[in-house]
């Protein structure tokens, strides 16, 4: 059983176009305060991110926002937030989300958010971390990039063992359940086997 003390989410700075993704937010936001897990996120107060960490808040849970000097002074801070930590730059700014957090997840967002999800997608590939990675695939928002996936496995530049790092659902209560009961690849064989067929 992974103790899931901190979870990061990884979510929009925008809403999107549909209901259920602020309706999913807000679950999560919900379940987090009720399982006493600290949020850690991009300390914003615009999007979806906003949205989780008011839930969050106003339920009784805690969240700590990670964010830049920078973005602090465009007034984007979330008010109220249980611990605020300011950053120089956008890569501290990932690596201390990532560091606070035992586990990741991926709601519904845009650009930055993929580049956070592959990035800690990437490090857990590489064996650098074995925390979990749940994608949150509200409204059937990420089925393109889960058949991009597909593509890559059947184009043999993914692994499965790879793949397989990735929980997908498309329930919040479901997703931190498998989150809990997670347990990461070992990298050395699959490296082994890379070493091998090359
Ligand atoms: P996007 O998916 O492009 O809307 O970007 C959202 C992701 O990038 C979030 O998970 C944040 O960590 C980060 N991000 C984007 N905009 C901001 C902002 N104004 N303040 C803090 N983080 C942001």
């Amino acid at each position: 059983m992974n103790k899931l003390k901190n979870i990061c989410v990884y979510c929009g700075s925008n809403v999107g176009n549909h209901n259920s993704f602020k309706q999913k937010a807000e679950v999560l936001g919900k379940l987090l305060a009720e399982k006493k897990i600290t949020l850690v996120y991009g300390g914003a107060n615009v999007g979806l991110m906003k949205i989780l960490a008011e839930t969050v808040l106003n339920n009784g849970g805690k969240a700590i926002g990670v964010i830049t000097h920078f973005l602090s002074e465009k007034h984007l801070v979330q008010q109220g937030l249980s611990e605020l930590i300011l950053v120089n730059t956008m890569q501290e700014r990932k690596a201390k989300m990532a560091e606070l957090a035992d586990g990741f997840i991926v709601l519904p967002g845009g650009i930055g958010t993929m580049e956070e999800f592959f990035e800690v997608l990437t490090s857990a590939q590489l064996g650098f971390h074995e925390k979990p990675i749940g994608l949150l695939n509200i409204n059937g928002y990420y089925d393109l990039l889960l058949n991009f996936f597909d593509n890559m496995i059947k184009e043999k530049l993914f692994l499965p063992v790879h793949r397989s790092i990735v929980i997908s659902e498309n329930n919040p209560e479901k997703i931190i359940e498998i989150m809990y009961s997670y347990k990461a690849p070992k990298a050395g064989k699959w490296i082994e086997k890379i070493i091998a067929e090359n």
